[in-house]
C-alpha cells in the first residue's frame, strides 16, 4: 500500500545519517560519561562536542545548553524552576500553548499561588502583542511563556519583538521553540530570549532527547535530583547516542535549511491551491499565507456522517495526518487551540492538520486530496 506521511508536526522520520551515527555510538561508545577511564572520557567528549555543535547553530555558548529527555521535560524544568529559584510571582502565557506549558502552569498556580494572565489571541490565532505590553505594565516579577510556532495552526510569534518588550519590562522570556528549531534560524546572540526549548524528534532526530537553553547568568536549580550530570542541573546518566543523534540532526537541518525551506514552502503553496480547487468550501484555520511554512490546518465542509470516519478512512489508504479538532478520532474534546479562534459552529466541523517535511512530494498531496474527496 502507498504510504503518505503528512504528520511532521507530530514527529519526523529520522535522517539516515543520524541513524548511522547513533548506531556507531551505541555499538562502540558505551562508556558512562561520568567514568574517568578511557571509555567514559570518550563518551564525555562526544557529549561536549554535541553541546558545542548545537550552541554554534543557535549562536549561544555551549554551557547554556542543558540536555533533557524531551521538550516537555525542558518546559517543565524552566517553568517550575523559575518560580522556585527566580522569585517569579506571575506568569503571562496564552491559551494556545502546548499542554507541556499549559498544564505545568495550571499546577504551579495551585501550588505556589502565583498569578497567571492569559494574553488575548487574535482571530488569526496570533498573540495580541499590544495586550501583552499592557499586561506587562503592572509591576510583579514576571515570566512570559509564549511559543514560537504553534503546533496546531502554525501561527508565528515575533521573537525579536516580544523578547525586547519583555526586556523593557524586566520580565523573563521563555519560548517553546519545539516546532521551529531546526526549521528556521534562531540567533540567540541577537535575540534576548532567556529560555528556550527544543526536541530532536521534530527535526529528523531521535525521540527521547531535547534541550533547554538557559541564558548565562540565570541560576536555576534542577527538578530531577541525583548525580551531578549537566552541571548538577539534570541528574541521570546521559543518553549519549541520543545526544549525538540530536546534534547530528540539527547540523544536517541547518546545513540544508534554505533549500528545504524553499521546497517545503512550494509544497505548502501547492497544497493550498489544490485544496481550494478540489474541496470547495474549505476554510483555513489561521491565515495560510502567514502561518509557518510546513503546516496547514483547515476546516472541511463535510457532513456529520462523513466527519466521524475521516482519519480512519485516510489511515486505511496509508495516509497519516492529524486531527485539528475533535470528532474524527472518537474524542469529543475539541482542540484547545481551535477553541480559542473558531466559532461554536466551526468548532463542531472537522478540522485537519497536515504538516510537511522535505521527504514529501506533490504526489503525496495529490494522493491525499484524491482520497479526501472519497471520504
Ligand atoms: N511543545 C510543542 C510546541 C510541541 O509540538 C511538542 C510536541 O508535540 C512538545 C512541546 C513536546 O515535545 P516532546 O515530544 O519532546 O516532549
Amino acid at each position: 500500500m502507498k504510504k503518505v506521511y503528512l504528520d511532521n508536526a507530530s514527529t519526523t522520520a529520522i535522517h539516515p545519517d543520524v541513524v548511522s551515527e547513533m548506531t556507531r555510538v551505541l555499538t562502540e561508545e558505551y562508556g558512562n560519561p561520568s567514568s574517568t577511564h578511557y571509555l567514559g572520557r570518550s563518551s564525555r567528549n562526544l557529549i561536549e562536542l554535541s553541546r558545542k555543535s548545537i550552541a554554534k547553530n543557535l549562536h549561544c555558548a555551549a554551557q547554556e545548553i542543558i540536555f533533557t529527555s524531551c521538550g516537555t521535560e525542558a518546559n517543565n524544568f524552566i517553568i517550575q524552576s523559575s518560580i522556585k529559584d527566580l522569585g517569579v510571582e506571575r506568569i503571562i502565557t496564552s491559551k494556545i500553548e502546548h499542554h507541556a506549558v499549559l498544564h505545568t502552569i495550571e499546577i504551579l498556580k495551585k501550588q505556589y499561588s502565583i498569578e497567571v494572565d492569559y494574553v488575548t489571541i487574535l482571530p488569526s490565532g496570533e498573540i495580541d502583542v499590544v495586550h501583552l505590553t499592557d499586561l506587562l505594565s503592572t509591576k510583579a516579577k514576571t515570566l512570559v511563556s509564549l511559543m514560537h510556532v504553534n503546533n496546531e495552526i502554525g501561527t508565528i510569534l515575533n521573537l525579536e519583538r516580544v523578547s525586547k518588550i519583555c526586556k523593557q519590562h524586566q520580565a523573563y522570556f521563555h519560548t517553546d521553540t519545539v516546532q521551529s528549531i531546526g526549521k528556521t534560524s534562531v540567533n540567540l546572540e541577537q535575540i534576548p530570549i532567556d529560555f528556550l526549548v527544543a526536541s530532536a524528534h521534530k527535526f529528523h532526530g531521535p525521540k527521547g532527547i531535547g534541550f533547554a537553553f538557559i541564558r548565562k547568568g540565570i541560576v536555576l536549580n534542577p527538578i530531577l535530583l541525583g548525580g551531578e550530570q549537566e552541571k548538577g542541573l539534570r541528574a541521570g546518566t546521559e543518553c549519549v547516542h541520543n545526544i549525538v543523534g540530536m546534534a547530528k540532526a540539527l547540523e544536517l537541518a541547518y546545513e540544508s535549511l534554505i533549500e528545504e525551506q524553499k521546497q517545503i514552502t512550494f509544497l505548502k503553496e501547492y497544497a493550498i491551491s489544490q485544496l481550494e480547487q478540489h474541496i470547495p468550501g474549505i476554510k483555513f484555520n489561521g491565515n495560510p499565507n502567514q502561518t509557518f511554512y510546513n503546516l496547514l490546518n483547515f476546516i472541511l465542509p463535510f457532513s456529520d456522517d462523513k466527519t466521524a470516519m475521516i482519519l480512519f478512512n485516510l489511515d486505511m489508504k496509508g495516509i497519516a495526518v492529524s486531527r485539528g479538532s475533535a470528532c474524527q478520532s472518537g474524542s469529543t474534546k475539541p482542540s484547545h487551540v481551535l477553541a480559542e479562534i473558531l466559532s461554536e459552529e466551526d468548532l463542531r466541523k472537522p478540522s485537519l492538520r497536515i504538516s510537511f517535511s522535505h521527504y514529501n512530494t506533490t504526489d503525496d498531496i495529490d494522493y491525499f486530496i484524491e482520497n479526501l474527496k472519497l471520504v
